[in-house]
């Protein structure tokens, strides 16, 4: 017998397919069915009057921290973190301990994904062994394992005859190559951002130049091997000089695609100025005119996934002083939210433009058939509540841990119903 669901009355916003409009969401077992005007009752309704009905939202940015860092996040619960803000797809970074390097590593994520029945899983693996940046990792049986792209994240890959054997190698598999942007000579044993508050607060800095040095370097490598299946991904940019690379890279058509972290648009470098290590994050906080010139990337359309960079840690080390803690925001659970706030409130983006950078372009990115309410696709359909305000407690998150400097912070926009292959995964 076939299960069906019925979302009514609400604002469905599907950008792949130019919808924007009051109407209903059949799902038919795990797929949608039809999306239309009609209102014959079902078995099971969902009234959406007023709410938002999207396709279930991607992040193709976390870190779960399984295998290796369970005490800081699990794919358990890392899941379960996800479904309760809107997710219905997430990438791992493959940083864990040991490093996701091979076909058995990426199953066992995918697997340990597939078990916790949230969200979906997914993983990319690492370039290089051991995040090492010396010799490639097993590429080609990671991406026939699924692995939806390849990254060092975390540190990037510095040797530029390693990279452009990367970007060659992974162009095989049309897999797409995505970079943590930092020359480490610029970045040193920084802290934060180096410039005026770093000098202040006597703490070493991280020069933007080192996120634009590599940046500009990767961009010269795919140059050198166009045309191909390449696909290159910069990881959360944070500066208005990469910005401006970014910019002439996709006038001249590169395929270069980029995200953006929620900490990046809302905070400063001078948040540092307590010494308080819940603002201490790779890339760093910038300045204001790094947050101009991103909020103008994404107005402009050079911006091709909005992603949290959900990195979670313990207290106890971000209790450490500011130069020993580590470095990382936990901000899964208040990410639409914070996204509002900075991007729909402002009016850099209004609703469609916004679940466009959270759905069908970052599965794009990956080469994932998601992000759509299309008829035959998969039903994940995430239901938002536009107009709730709520203030973000971190008490009351599903994640392991708490370092998220949003504690408190007042913000619209509120994830009401999570819907996986037809399922209801999370309902508030
Ligand atoms: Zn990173
Ligand atoms: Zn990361």
């Amino acid at each position: 017998m076939s299960s069906e669901l019925l979302i009514k009355n609400g604002r469905v916003i599907d950008p792949a397919n130019g919808i924007d409009k009051e109407c209903d969401v059949l799902i038919v077992d795990e797929k949608i069915a039809e999306v239309s005007q009609k209102t014959e009752d079902r078995r099971t309704v969902i009234d959406a009057s007023g709410k938002l009905v999207v396709p279930g939202l991607i992040d193709i940015h976390v870190h779960f921290r399984e295998p290796g860092d369970e005490e800081e996040e699990t794919i358990a619960s890392g899941s379960e973190a996800a479904v309760a803000a809107g997710f219905t797809s997430v990438v791992c970074m493959p940083n864990t301990n040991p490093v996701i390097e091979n076909e058995t590593d990426v199953e066992y994520i995918h697997r340990k994904g597939r078990q916790r029945r949230k969200t979906h899983v997914y993983t990319m693996g690492a370039i290089t062994k051991g995040l090492q940046g010396v010799e490639l990792a097993e590429m080609g049986l990671m991406a026939e394992a699924g692995a939806v792209g390849f990254t060092d994240d975390g540190r990037g890959v510095q040797d530029p005859a390693v990279m452009l054997r990367a970007l060659k190698y992974a162009a095989m598999f049309d897999v797409v190559v995505a970079q943590h942007c930092q020359d480490d000579g610029f970045a040193g044993n920084g802290v934060m951002n180096s410039g005026y508050y770093s000098t202040i607060l006597g703490l070493p800095g991280i020069d933007p130049l080192g996120e634009e040095a590599m940046l500009w370097r990767d961009i010269q490598l795919i140059k050198k091997v166009r045309p191909g299946r390449i696909r290159y991904h910069a990881q959360h940019i944070s500066t208005a000089g990469s910005v401006e690379l970014i910019r002439a890279a996709k006038r001249d058509s590169l395929p270069i695609t980029c995200e953006v972290t929620p900490h990046h648009l809302l905070l400063t470098e001078e948040c540092c100025a307590e010494y308080d290590t819940n603002y201490k994050v790779n890339p760093p906080l910038r300045a204001e005119k790094d947050i101009e010139a991103l909020k103008q990337a994404i107005a402009d359309g050079l911006v091709d996934a909005l992603v949290t960079d959900h990195a979670p840690h313990l207290q106890s080390e971000k209790e450490l002083e500011f130069l020993a803690a580590p470095f990382g925001i936990a901000s899964l659970e208040c990410a639409l939210g914070l996204y509002v706030n900075a991007l729909i409130e402002p009016g850099v983006l209004d609703w469609p433009g916004l679940i466009s950078l959270m759905t069908e372009k970052p599965a794009k990115i990956i080469g994932v058939d998601k992000g759509t309410l299309g008829v035959g696709r998969q039903a994940d359909v995430t239901i938002i509540d536009p107009n709730a305000d709520y203030e973000i407690d971190v008490n009351t998150f599903r994640s392991k841990s708490r370092n998220c400097p949003y504690h408190g912070w007042k913000v619209k926009g509120k994830v009401e119903k999570t819907i996986v292959g037809g399922e209801i995964r999370f309902e508030a």
